[in-house]
């Protein structure tokens, strides 16, 4: 049989190892548009990949039913012993999962190395355009297939080689294309901020709109020239999209593990107690969003191909021999490993059923 993965990312590497470990017969090939194959997940983690997380998965997906029961299957466990027998040893810090080699590189590496030495074949500078009875239509030629698994990804990072135009075209073969938008992103705020354009601080942060709560988070701040960002500020982006609030405000405590007594010198540094003088409280210093930031510093897009259109194997309900895997679908998690852990999981689950 062969099998063609369109995308040799997070998602189109694990795919291409598990199954061709699994089906030594079969031809599998992985093409990517990029000279370097996992171009985005050698950045990951800053570096180091952060591929998975042990935590709860309460609130940490757009929609979490569907992750749940993927993780009820595909376990972490299950994930972890799949790099582990590929000579992938992992680290733990609290609930993040690292390689122990903290070097995503190295990762992405050992990936493509294991599955060259099971005659995994990998096209690189080959973008997919379309597909049309059996035939991967690409800029360097045809590749007919039995099975096409998508794992082309979306739009976040283009200067990573993110390129969501394969997905798209996806309406053209009658799917469901739920709108994109960029998440986790940094945010900008009303406020001005460049005064203090790169302190950062641990911080407790709501996120309300119309007296509702969207949002309450530890996490660190990061000033930017324009508005904020850090990890929880990314989550703040990500809330804001997908419930496409009006008129978020940002509550940020300065202090979230002290009464604030004294003067604001005694708890920050001058520059930043003179920028918080004018407000009443540090433990509650309101932020409006003015925009999110785009797709060059978005971690994550949301939307894509419609959950609607895949069984729960990943499999399309719309064309009999195509599979869809990773960012592509409409699925998005918070940071700390989700994502990757939600593409490595699709991944594994589409080679167990293949
Ligand atoms: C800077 C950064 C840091 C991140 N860090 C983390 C982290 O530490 N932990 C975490 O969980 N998540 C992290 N993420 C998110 C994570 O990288 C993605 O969710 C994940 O890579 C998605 O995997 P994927 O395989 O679905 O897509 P991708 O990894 O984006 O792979 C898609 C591949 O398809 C290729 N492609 C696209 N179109 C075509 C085409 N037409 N023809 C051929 N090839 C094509 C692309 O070149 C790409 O290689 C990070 C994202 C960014 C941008």
């Amino acid at each position: 049989m062969k099998i063609v993965i369109v995308g040799g990312g997070a998602a189109g590497l694990l795919a291409a190892l598990a199954i061709k470990e699994k089906h030594p017969r079969d031809i599998v090939t992985v093409v990517d548009k990029n000279p370097k194959l996992g171009k985005k997940l050698r950045a990951t983690g800053n570096g180091k990949a952060n591929i998975l997380n042990l935590g709860n998965l309460k609130g940490r997906y757009q929609h979490e039913m569907v992750a749940q029961n993927l993780f009820r299957d595909i376990t972490r466990e299950n994930i972890l012993k799949f790099f582990h027998t590929h000579h992938i040893a992992t680290l733990n810090d609290g609930d993040y999962v690292y390689p122990y080699s903290e070097s995503a590189n190295a990762f992405t590496d050992t990936l493509v190395k294991e599955g060259k030495a099971l005659g995994v074949i990998y096209q690189s500078e080959t973008k997919a355009i379309d597909y049309k009875n059996n035939v991967l239509i690409t800029d360097q030629g045809k590749i007919s297939f039995d099975r096409l698994i998508i794992a082309s990804g979306l739009a976040s990072h283009p200067q990573l080689g993110a390129d969501a135009n394969f997905v798209l075209n996806l309406a053209n073969h009658g799917y469901h294309i739920v709108s994109l938008r960029p998440g986790l992103t940094p945010i900008k705020t009303i406020e001005k901020t460049k005064s203090v354009s790169g302190i950062r601080r641990k911080v407790h942060v709501t996120l309300l709109d119309h007296n509702q709560v969207y949002l309450d988070e530890d996490g660190e701040l990061l000033f930017k020239n324009d508005g904020l960002s850090g990890i929880v500020i990314y989550h703040v982006s990500s809330q804001v999209t997908r419930f496409a609030l009006k008129a978020p405000e940002v509550v940020v405590d300065f202090l979230p593990h002290e009464h604030f007594a004294g003067s604001l010198t005694d708890y920050f540094s001058p520059a930043l107690a003179s920028y918080l003088k004018p407000y009443k409280d540090p433990k509650h210093v309101i932020f409006h969003v003015k925009d999110i930031a785009n797709y060059h510093d978005s971690v994550a897009t949301i939307g894509g191909i419609s959950l609607k259109d895949i069984d729960q194997n990943f499999k399309s309900k719309i064309e009999s021999n195509v599979y869809i895997i990773g960012e592509a679908l409409d699925q998005d998690g918070l940071c700390g490993g989700f994502n990757l852990m939600w593409a490595f999981a699709t991944a594994l689950k589409v080679s167990a059923i293949i």
